[in-house]
């Protein structure tokens, strides 16, 4: 009896592998057999993008007011924007802070992204210099908190360039005309960067891809009325979006779609 079993085990285990054994492979013209062998598609993954809308933090208030408006009301208003922009393309958003005036540390808002798992965290910053124009930021090197704490990873570091090239580019073709492109730029180029040897504090603690952009130069004139306007903001948001979906890929398509 035990091997009456035993043989009708082997027959149908050579029974289960020989429709895979008998598909040539590289062969694109497979038949019924090849397919149910195939792998099937899995079920698309969520495509997370953290909106990291500046200040209030630790190291500044973002209030101080330049050309009738301030840094964190700016910051605010177009993460709302392009929250609403990426959720439209299919994106799931996660915000660092639930309210304009909520003080966050910069060490927390990357925990935020790093819980989220999230495919790229975007901080959203407004300069001011005798500058003009937008830049985006990113860590090319591992830096030093006053705590001790050192990162990002290398991983991060290249992910984050490229992030960065893209959200440039998108905002390049999304914003000609308006505001000037400054390009890609380090986080050791900023004067906090410099101090921790080369990262932003958001950038050390970050686990997924980072990038920091200065969207305007508030203390300018015309970069402060065309991002104080409901159109500039809508564009900022727009050609950052389309930079995000240049980096992360659209989200495909989910099939059911549910009814909204
Ligand atoms: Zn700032």
């Amino acid at each position: 009896m035990k091997f009456l079993c035993a043989l009708i085990l082997v027959l149908l285990g050579l029974q289960l592998c020989a429709p895979v054994a008998q598909v040539p492979q590289g062969n694109a013209k497979t038949g019924a057999a090849g397919e149910s062998a195939a792998p099937k598609t899995p079920h698309p993954a969520r495509t997370v993008i953290c909106i990291d809308p500046g200040h209030p933090s630790e190291v500044a208030s973002g209030r101080g007011m330049q050309n009738g408006t301030n840094e964190t009301r700016v910051a605010w208003e177009v993460a709302l924007r392009l929250k609403e922009a990426l959720e439209s393309g299919g994106y799931e958003v996660v915000l660092t802070k639930s309210a304009e005036d909520e003080l966050v540390k910069n060490r927390d808002r990357a925990f935020v992204a790093n819980r989220a798992r999230a495919a790229l965290m975007v901080r959203l910053h407004c300069d001011a210099s005798i500058e003009s124009g937008f830049a985006v930021y990113y860590p090319d090197r591992r830096g030093q908190t006053k705590d001790g704490a050192t990162g990002p990873s290398q991983s991060v570091i290249e992910e984050s360039r490229r992030a960065a090239e893209a959200v440039r580019a998108g905002m390049a073709e999304g914003l000609a005309g308006a505001l000037k492109d400054n390009g890609v730029r380090t986080d050791y180029q900023t004067k906090v960067g410099r101090e921790q040897g080369g990262a932003l504090t958001g950038s050390i603690h970050s686990e997924v891809p980072v990038v920091t952009v200065e969207m305007v130069v508030l203390s300018d004139r015309d970069d402060a009325e065309f991002i104080k306007a409901e159109a500039g903001q809508r564009r900022m948001a727009a050609a950052i979006a389309d930079g995000i979906t240049r980096f992360v890929g659209p989200v495909p398509a989910r099939a059911p779609r549910k009814h909204e």
